[in-house]
């Protein structure tokens, strides 16, 4: 049995992004909401801090952390700021990470350094308009002659694919078709990296989103599109198991964030319920709304530990998939709930977007969507149990 101490680097880490994120990230949150625009100046200020670079090695130009150094940020970010923890974290865990997991030397030695010193941004261009949670449902065609692949295909949803910083994306495409043993064909699926310079590429109109709103979010079109055959990430038909498995590291990240965002919500409810008085006392002296408060903190506290849990698992090389489905699920549900438990001990404060806890209301709901509905999380669950 491990206890959940933080270790002392862990501790640093963890209030050093603390403090980052009240000090620098907070004040600015609601300028960025309101005007949907990219956060560049906190982001510049993250790449300074080598948080872009925390999981990958110092060879590479990273900070040879740990992934759940990660997650330990994202928390601190997510707190008070989804977007900007969302940026980072698709940054990392989407858009670097399969270059490190999967890149051969030349391509790490090309994208690592550049992505990890969060100077570029990398997209993970994976859903497209027909297949979301049934990502091998990809459209996108991969042609290769003459020494390149041509692309063609439709991308959506794709996080941090159209910022002036944006340099890559890497695109699960159809290369071609496999026969089963027993006959049967299946699509043979495989990665490729598009640096978004390439002609035929293109960012659309950004979305008008529901929350998230300085995180940046296009459809992609791929338009005869042509890259040199080396773009060919990982082995030539791993591209959809591959990045399965980066979406089940991803889901620990996206669990640390999510619990962020419970936890701010408790903190700001805490603190109003100090504050705010009616009837001759302050409210939190009411026990509905203590005990409200107080389911609030056991949702984030049980989220934490489920994404120690999963967290500590992988580091220590053991299976985690189910560990780090159930810490997404319980987290991003925890956050909604206690976003809509927040907005309630705010009254109708909690209904204008100034507040914190309405830019918790409004984005915590992709929570429940992003990197796995919990539905797809309920799946997996389901599947490890034998049903
Ligand atoms: C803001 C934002 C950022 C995103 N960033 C990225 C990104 O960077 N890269 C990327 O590739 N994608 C990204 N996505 C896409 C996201 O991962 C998908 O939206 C998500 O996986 C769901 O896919 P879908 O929207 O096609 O919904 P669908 O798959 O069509 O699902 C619709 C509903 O049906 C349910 N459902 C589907 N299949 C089943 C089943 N077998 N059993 C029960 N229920 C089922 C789902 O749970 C859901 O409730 C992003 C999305 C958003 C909104």
């Amino acid at each position: 049995m491990t206890d959940f101490e933080l270790s002392e680097d862990y501790q640093i880490l963890s209030d050093t992004v603390r403090e980052f994120a009240d000090d620098v990230v907070a004040p600015v949150s609601a300028k960025h909401d309101a005007e949907h625009s990219f956060p560049y100046e906190i982001v510049s200020q993250m790449a300074d801090m080598g948080l872009f670079g925390l999981p990958f090695p110092e060879e590479f130009g990273g900070m040879g952390g740990d992934y759940f150094a990660l997650a330990l940020s994202l928390e601190q970010l997510g707190r008070v700021d989804q977007s900007v923890a969302i940026t980072l974290e698709a940054g990392v865990s989407l858009g670097a990470m399969p270059i490190h997991r999967f890149g051969n030397d030349a391509q790490k030695q090309e994208w690592l350094p550049l992505l990890a010193s969060g100077k570029a941004l990398a997209g993970f261009g994976l859903t497209e308009p027909e297949a979301g949670s049934d990502a091998g449902g990809t459209k996108t065609t991969a042609k290769l002659g003459g020494g390149e692949w041509v692309i063609n295909g439709n991308k959506e949803f794709i996080t941090n694919s159209g910022t002036d910083i944006t340099k890559l994306v890497t695109v699960t495409a159809v290369t071609g078709q496999e026969e089963r043993p027993d006959g049967s064909v299946k699509k043979e699926i495989s990665t490729i990296l598009v640096p978004t310079n390439t002609k035929g590429f293109k960012a659309e109109k950004a979305y008008n989103k529901v929350g998230w709103n300085a995180s940046d979010t296009h459809p992609l079109t791929l338009d005869n599109v042509h890259v040199p055959e080396e773009n060919l990430l990982g082995t030539r038909g791993r591209g959809y198991a591959n990045f399965l498995s980066i979406l089940d590291e991803g889901r620990i990240a996206i669990a640390a964030l999510a619990v962020g965002a419970a936890q701010g919500c408790v903190d700001q409810s805490v603190k109003y319920a100090k504050e705010r008085s009616a009837f001759g006392q302050n409210i939190g002296k009411y026990q509905a709304i203590a005990f409200k408060i107080a389911r609030m903190e056991a949702r984030a506290h049980t989220a934490r530990l489920a994404y120690y849990d999963a967290a500590a698992r992988m580091l220590a090389g053991k299976p985690f998939k189910t560990q780090a489905a159930i810490a997404k699920m319980v987290a991003g549900e925890a956050a909604m709930d206690n976003a809509r438990d927040a907005t309630q001990v705010f009254g109708g404060y909690g209904f204008i977007n100034d507040f914190t806890v309405a830019r918790h209301y409004r984005d915590s709901k992709i929570l429940e969507v992003g990197e796995g509905t919990t539905e797809v999380q309920l799946m997996l669950i389901a599947r490890e149990l034998g049903l």
